[in-house]
């Protein structure tokens, strides 16, 4: 055979080689493997073909394209938890109090659920946590405020007043409300709405389930979803610390700023407005 047509042949079979051969692109995910050059070895094997060619070989093997490594670091990949009980609820009652508005006297049947964000990787026991340490975690917390009467002690409208037995309330328009004090939970919030609750759980959570822990688990943020209705949720993320803090400062997530009230907060359908005029008292059971 002449030698340009050998050489044709040559290099069309190096073409269909290196089409069989996958040359010229990569393997999925092998972007730093270290047991082939950076071409994957195509180099050398490019040589060896062309080698066997010279000999006269025409057998030719096109290497089989490497599987991407399911233990390799992926970037793209990561786990999250969501836990939600029927045991993650709790009754109580509130009423949301701000600089001239007041909501009446009212209750919920408010529901929690917990996100916590995981790392790349599960642990070595298949899990992100284990979610009967969330289930616990949560119950026990709910229960901490099931059946009470939520009082707002760092509200800036409500004059609060706690004897042993009795807690009394005045409010911004001349209201004074009186409850048993073994009725009430005292609450480090500035409202005992949805948001601030949120965040609430979100620090005694936190401490039930041990930041530090988590952190070693590779959890790395956890959001509290509380419930004070169907389809009415306030959510409170945040990353887990790594000091191993556990309650928050609700206050420091509440606005100091004098942003206006949103007009129809005042036409809410258990708002009560009322106005600094003539004081009412109501006593529950003291
Ligand atoms: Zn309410």
């Amino acid at each position: 055979m002449p030698e340009h047509a050998k050489s044709a042949r040559h290099g069309r079979k190096l073409e269909e080689w290196k089409r069989n051969a996958g040359i010229g692109g990569q393997y999925p995910g092998d972007d730093d493997d270290d047991d082939v050059g950076e071409d994957g070895g195509i180099k050398e094997e490019v040589e060896q073909f062309m080698d066997q060619m010279s000999a006269g070989q025409t057998q030719i093997t096109a290497r089989t394209p490497k599987p991407p490594n399911a233990n390799r670091h992926d970037p793209t990949a990561q786990f999250e938890i969501y836990v939600s009980k029927d045991t993650f609820k709790f009754n109580a009652s509130h009423f949301v109090a701000f600089p001239g508005f007041r909501e009446r006297l009212h209750g919920h049947n408010y529901r929690v659920s917990v996100r916590l964000v995981g790392s790349r990787k599960v642990g070595g026991d298949g899990y992100v946590l284990d979610f009967g340490c969330v289930k616990e975690a949560v119950k026990t917390v709910c229960m901490g405020l099931n059946e009470y009467f939520l009082v707002p002690m760092l509200s800036d409208v409500l004059a609060i007043t706690c004897s042993d037995v009795s807690v009394t309330i005045v409010t911004e328009d001349g209201c004074n409300f009186v409850f048993p004090r073994e009725d009430c939970i005292l609450l480090p919030i500035v409202h005992s709405t949805a948001e601030e609750l949120a965040v609430y759980l979100y620090g005694k959570i936190l401490s039930q389930l041990d930041a530090k822990y988590m952190r070693q688990r590779g959890v790395t943020e956890m959001a509290v979803t509380v419930s004070e209705g169907a389809g009415q949720d306030a959510t409170f993320r945040r990353e887990i610390p790594k000091t191993g803090e556990g309650s928050l400062d609700v206050a420091a997530y509440v606005s100091k700023g004098t942003i206006p009230v949103m007009p129809c907060a005042t036409d809410t359908e258990s708002a009560g407005k009322r106005q600094k005029t003539s004081g009412s008292e109501m006593t529950f059971g003291v």
